[in-house]
C-alpha cells in the first residue's frame, strides 16, 4: 500500500477544526465538553493557526508533544482546499466554513 502524498503544512488549521487530537479531546473533556467540533485550543497568530496546547506547554514537554502530533510531517488531508491552494484562512473567513456535524 502506498502512503498518500503529503504537502508542507501551511497552518490553515483545517485539520484541528475538523477533528481534535487526543490533547484537544482531553482538554474539552476537562471542561465538561464532548470533544466534538473545532478544537478550542486552536489559535490564530496573525499569520497562521497554531496549537495552543503546544504553545502553552512547558518547554520540557514540547519536543514530546511535537512528536506525538507529528509536527513537521506535512499535510496529507487530500480534501483540504487550503493546503491545495496555499491559502490560510483568517478567523473571519472560517466563520463561513462548513461545520462538521455530529
Ligand atoms: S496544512 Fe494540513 S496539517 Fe497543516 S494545519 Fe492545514 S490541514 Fe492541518
Ligand atoms: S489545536 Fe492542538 S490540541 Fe487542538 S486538535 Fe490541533 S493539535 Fe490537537
Amino acid at each position: 500500500m502506498v502512503d498518500p502524498p503529503t504537502k508542507a503544512c501551511i497552518g490553515c488549521g483545517w485539520c484541528c477544526r475538523k477533528a481534535r487530537c487526543i490533547f484537544g479531546i482531553s482538554a474539552a473533556e476537562k471542561k465538561g465538553e464532548n470533544g466534538k467540533g473545532p478544537c478550542t485550543l486552536l489559535r490564530w497568530n496573525g499569520e497562521r493557526w497554531i496549537c495552543g496546547f503546544y504553545e502553552d506547554a512547558p518547554e520540557s514537554m514540547k519536543a514530546q508533544i511535537a512528536t506525538e502530533l507529528s509536527f513537521g510531517a506535512g499535510c496529507c488531508a487530500s480534501l483540504n482546499d487550503y493546503a491545495r491552494t496555499g491559502h490560510v484562512p483568517t478567523p473571519d473567513e472560517i466563520d463561513d466554513e462548513p461545520k462538521k456535524s455530529g
